[in-house]
Parts: structure tokens; sequence; C-alpha cells
């Protein structure tokens, strides 16, 4: 169990992520807007335009997602979450919890699941 120290630890490091992924999800919202004008000056160059736009709405869609599941994990700590993972009710440590803050899984479960996808 983390104590409400460690999960205001963890929360900053969510804060952090979350303004991170914005500035990504932004700086792609933008390259994109930018790319826009590129393809209609250069028509030649429209297939690899094309395929940069793609690639740069994926990541801008991911950074997006991204924010959305650091949101959840901040709501689930603002509602009472101690740090233990919802499958097996085991301990998910603080480090695990820095590197993964958006995770609600000890690494034995998180795995038993990457099985299932
Ligand atoms: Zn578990």
């Amino acid at each position: 169990m983390c104590s409400r120290e460690q999960l205001k630890i963890v929360k900053k490091k969510i804060l952090e992520e979350v303004n991170a992924s914005r500035d990504e999800a932004f700086h792609f919202t933008n390259e994109i807007k930018d790319m826009g004008g590129v393809r209609k000056a250069d028509v030649a160059d429209s297939a690899s335009s094309a395929a940069e736009l793609e690639f740069n709405a994926l990541r801008e869609k991911r950074a997006d997602d991204r924010v959305e599941k650091l949101r959840v994990a901040l709501y689930r700590i603002d509602r009472g979450w101690d740090g233990m993972c919802i499958y097996c009710g085991s301990d998910i440590p603080l480090k695990r919890l820095m590197v993964c803050p958006d995770t609600n899984l000890c690494t034995k479960c998180k795995g038993k699941m990457e099985l299932f996808k």
C-alpha cells in the first residue's frame, strides 16, 4: 500500500506527464496544420506528405490518449485508490508507479493481461 505522501509524489509525476503529453499533442496538431499548407503548395510531394500527415495524426492521437489515461489515474488517486493492484490486490511498488504512473496493475497481472491481447 502506498502512503498518502507517496501517492502525492505519483500525482506530481502524473501532472508532469499530462503537461508533456499535452505539449506533444499540441505540437502534432500544429505540424498537421502546417502540412496542410505544404501539401497544397507542392502537389508532386503529396504522397509522402499524406503519409507524414497520417503519421502525425497517429502521434497526436497517441498523445491525447495518454492524457486521458493519466487523467483517469489522477481521478483514481483522488477517489482514494491506495496503490494496490486492482486485479490481485498486491502492492504496486512506488518505483513502478513512477515509471508507469497511469497503471493500476502489478507487473505480474500486467504480464498476464498482455498475453490475452
Ligand atoms: Zn496484480
